[in-house]
């Protein structure tokens, strides 16, 4: 595949978080102008996975309880677009997303229904596009997210509201955009990445995630071994919100 017509990106193909390069190569884009490849921001994916109207709008109301922005929505060429003039969400949550339309990155999102491999969402795949031209360079980031799994969240009212798609998303995003990562999250500390949420869920008056990693718990039921997976939130007292899902069923948290 090869068009002279079309301007030459180098591609690399990487996989997670983790920069491997994998595969190194001239591709040409057969019609770079049905996209612009170099246009930072949030879109709908491409192809048969990518958001259907219902999970988008489930997105665009997500993030919209969290920014306060006055209106979120996925224009018709697919790319998230907001009206930014409310105060009332949470101004770390609101940074965010204004810098996600900034600076060098896609995301991309896409659906991965009653997968087994994400457990609420991930950041799976990216490729680096360069022109060969002009030298500009984008990164694009696929944010794979698995809507059945929240309809399996149960608990305390505090805690499902503070660990819910909209958070999940920004949790997502945080990595992105600001280059923070789980660093030092395990059973009994959060991490860098949903120490950064906290500062959200601060914001917005919620209880903050205790630890990183859930605790699972094995119950003899009469379908068989169920595994129920648990997180903790607390205000600055003692008492904890907790958050359960069925871990076999949504899948491992990483
Ligand atoms: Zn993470």
């Amino acid at each position: 595949m090869f068009n002279r017509r079309s301007i030459f990106f180098y591609m690399r193909q990487v996989t997670g978080l983790i920069f491997l390069t994998v595969l190194l190569t001239n591709i040409s884009l057969s019609s770079p102008t049905d996209y612009s490849v170099f246009e930072p921001g949030i879109r709908n994916g491409r192809g048969r996975a990518q958001l259907n109207a219902t999970q988008k709008n489930a997105v665009a109301k997500a993030l919209l309880s969290k920014t306060g922005f006055s209106s979120i929505h996925f224009d018709e060429t697919g790319w998230l677009r907001f009206a930014p003039n409310l105060g009332s969400g949470s101004e770390t949550a609101q940074q965010l997303v204004f810098d996600a339309f900034r600076g060098q990155q896609v995301i991309e999102l896409y659906s991965r229904e009653r997968s087994s491999e994400v457990a609420f969402a991930r950041m799976i795949t990216s490729q680096i596009f360069e022109s060969g031209r002009t030298g500009a360079q984008i990164t694009i980031y696929h944010l794979e997210i698995d809507f059945s799994d929240f309809g399996y969240l149960n608990g305390d009212r505090e805690a499902r509201a503070a660990f819910d798609l909209g958070f999940i998303l920004l949790h997502e995003l945080t990595h992105i955009i600001r280059q923070i990562y789980d660093n030092n999250g395990s059973q009994t500390s959060p991490g860098d990445c949903a120490d950064y949420i906290n500062r959200i869920r601060q914001d917005l008056g919620l209880p903050l995630r205790n630890h990183y990693f859930p605790e699972t718990r094995k119950l003899a039921r009469d379908v068989g071994t169920v595994y129920i997976a648990r997180l903790s939130f607390s205000y600055s007292s003692k008492k904890r919100y907790s958050v359960f899902w069925d871990a076999l069923k949504v899948g491992n948290i990483k």
